[in-house]
């Protein structure tokens, strides 16, 4: 299939992009790697009148440790999210994460932003922004807002950015000591999207004991999941296999997952449950072996 006609704008700076989206917002659609946006273009899914690329804007990009957080700009690169040892050192959650999106060639075109930006909830960034209770920062030429990730994933590709607005960076909090995270997920065929994933974080104390857990789940609903009660029954007690068994049941119990071509309800309610059991035992494992700083 080919795309429908739109016209191509191609913006220098970010002012001009928020310039351009504050007149034609609600008939354009921002171009940044172009990984899921071109697939829906040649199917005529989306059919917007102008088509605003991103590639051209320099500064949308980078990786930075500020403040006790790791920002990522909108524009960079999947695989230099992979790739990088500051995020290696501050967030290996996501250093996890990043490979198990789709191929290498999707990853060095599609970027942070976009990946957030199209909200999928299969996909493993948003649920890796969701465990670690990070922040999304929009900018139009209204100003700025800084969202949550519970505020910013409202429902299947949905999010609550205005058509005005562009997603400009992404935050989590820096790693803390005693804490280990693991991202896991079971896909039919490497490369393609999970049918469940499990992000998670143990932190324990210099005893052992847990003191600290948080869980997200991709492919069970709309938005990420946050298994909020479940990953507190973690919390006080040490992480045997007993205890992640139990805590994996409570996830499995707790969520409603529709079933589709590729999975039953039933079968992403056990896998829930059976992943969430692994990625507590790594995490947990990690957050003993690596006491950071
Ligand atoms: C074969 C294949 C397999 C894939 N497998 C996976 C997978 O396993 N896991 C996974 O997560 N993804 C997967 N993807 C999708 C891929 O990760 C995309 O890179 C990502 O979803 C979108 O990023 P992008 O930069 O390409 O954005 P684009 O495709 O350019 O844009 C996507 C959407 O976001 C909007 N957008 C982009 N940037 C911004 C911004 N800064 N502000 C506001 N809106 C913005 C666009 O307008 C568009 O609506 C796969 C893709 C392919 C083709």
């Amino acid at each position: 299939m080919k795309p429908p006609r739109f016209d191509y704008l191609a913006p220098r700076s970010l002012d001009e992009a928020l310039g351009i989206l504050a007149e034609h917002g609600d008939e354009a659609k921002v171009l940044a790697g172009g990984q899921s946006l071109v697939p829906l273009l040649n199917f005529r899914l989306v059919r917007p009148t102008y088509l605003v690329d991103l590639n051209e804007i320099a500064g949308l990009d980078g990786i930075r440790v500020e403040n006790g957080r790791l920002a990522i700009g909108a524009m960079t690169r999947q695989r230099a999210v992979e790739t990088s040892a500051l995020v290696r050192e501050h967030c290996p959650l996501l250093t996890e994460a990043m490979p198990q999106i789709g191929h290498v060639q999707i990853r060095n075109r599609g970027t942070i932003g976009g990946s957030l930006a199209h909200a999928d909830p299969a996909s493993e960034l948003p649920a890796v922004v969701a465990v670690l209770d990070g922040e999304l920062v929009l900018q139009s030429a209204r100003g700025r807002r800084v969202l949550k990730a519970k505020q910013f994933f409202l429902g299947y590709l949905t999010t609550a950015a205005a058509p005005d607005e562009l997603l400009v960076e992404a935050r989590v909090p820096t790693m803390p000591p005693r804490t280990g995270s693991a991202f896991v997920e079971f896909s039919r065929r490497h490369g393609d999207f999970a049918i469940v994933g499990i992000a998670a974080t143990v932190t324990v104390d210099e005893a052992g004991v847990c003191t600290g857990c948080a869980i997200a789940l991709t492919g069970v609903g709309g938005t990420p999941v946050v298994a909020r009660e479940a990953a507190g029954a973690l919390v006080g007690v040490t992480p045997t296999a007993d205890a992640f068994e139990d805590v994996g049941r409570r996830v499995s119990d707790a969520i409603e997952p529709e079933g589709d071509l590729h999975a039953s309800s039933d079968y992403r309610k056990h896998l829930a449950g059976v992943l969430t059991r692994r990625a507590l035992a790594r995490a947990a494992e990690r957050a003993v072996e690596e006491p950071r700083r």
